[in-house]
């Protein structure tokens, strides 16, 4: 495919000057992302950025649009929340039709829901779309479906660590019984704790780990592992953010529906 997407028709809204919308850009490839975003992406006059948005989507931005990039990458410098929502009030008061573009879905762990307070707050009209999150739809492309009847009917998102980089005060206990699998989002800072407190908790050091890192992009790499060896043997395999950390038996699912190397063209 040579051409770039075009929408289907449809009647899709315009970006009105002076508002600002919340966008998700999926984890990766830019095939999940949604018809919205597109549509918004070949509008905005300005496109700021997470520095997990991956290149692949803000090349469909419209030729000319400004793309700032701003946004957290663990434990580097980065701007705060107020400087971001700062710089998103100031373009939309200059009249700019602007697109906050977030990695995965604005609303899951990415401060998306702060923002959109800040604005509504500041009075700026916002529009939110959803996207694919990596602890769904990255775990899809190492073939790991996040629920499974005969595996589970419940799984718990997890946030490895804040916006500061420590570890918020979880129920470990709490969680290891809550659901058969579990799915930690910036997980691998303290994952060598966060295994500790799971096993302390009663999950079997042996309980199968998939560690999807770069998910559904052209870097993406899975660690299978477990619990009591995940930190050491991602610190081996180089396998670090971001990652997206799944556990219990739906990461053995991936050794029947590894779907993606053939789907790209690797030989059986
Ligand atoms: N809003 C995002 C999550 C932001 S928090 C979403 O819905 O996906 C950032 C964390 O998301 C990373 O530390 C990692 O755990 C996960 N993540 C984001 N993109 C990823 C990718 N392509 N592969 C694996 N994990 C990813």
């Amino acid at each position: 495919m040579t051409e770039s997407p075009r929408l289907p028709a449809a009647d899709w809204p315009d970006m009105q000057p002076g508002w600002v919308w919340l966008c998700g850009a999926g984890p990766g490839d830019p095939g999940l992302v949604t018809l919205h975003t597109l549509n918004a992406l070949r509008q905005a006059d300005a496109i700021v950025h997470d520095a997990l948005v991956a290149p692949e989507v803000l090349a469909l931005a419209r030729p000319g649009a400004a793309l700032i990039p701003m946004g957290k990458r663990g434990g580097r410098a980065s701007p705060g929340q107020a400087e971001v929502t700062a710089r998103l009030i100031a373009l939309a008061r200059a009249g700019k039709r602007v697109l906050r573009l977030k990695g995965g879905d604005p609303f899951v762990f990415g401060r998306g829901g702060e923002e959109a307070e800040d604005l509504v707050r500041a009075g700026v009209p916002i529009r939110v779309v959803p996207g694919v999150s990596a602890g769904i739809g990255g775990l899809a492309y190492a073939g790991i479906p996040v629920t499974h009847r005969d595996v589970n009917s419940a799984v718990i998102f997890v946030t490895g660590h804040d916006a500061t980089g420590t570890r918020p005060p979880l129920d470990w206990p709490a969680i290891a019984r809550a659901a058969p699998v579990i799915v930690i989002y910036m997980g691998m800072k303290h994952l060598a704790e966060i295994a500790t407190d799971l096993m302390a908790a009663g999950r079997p050091g042996d309980e199968p780990v998939a560690i999807v890192m770069n998910a559904s992009t052209p870097a993406q790499r899975v660690l299978e592992t477990t619990l009591s060896r995940a930190d050491a043997d991602a610190a081996e395999q180089g396998i670090a953010a971001p990652a997206t950390i799944c556990i219990g038996r739906a990461a053995l699912l991936r050794r029947t529906l590894d779907w993606l190397p053939a789907a790209q063209g690797a030989p059986a």
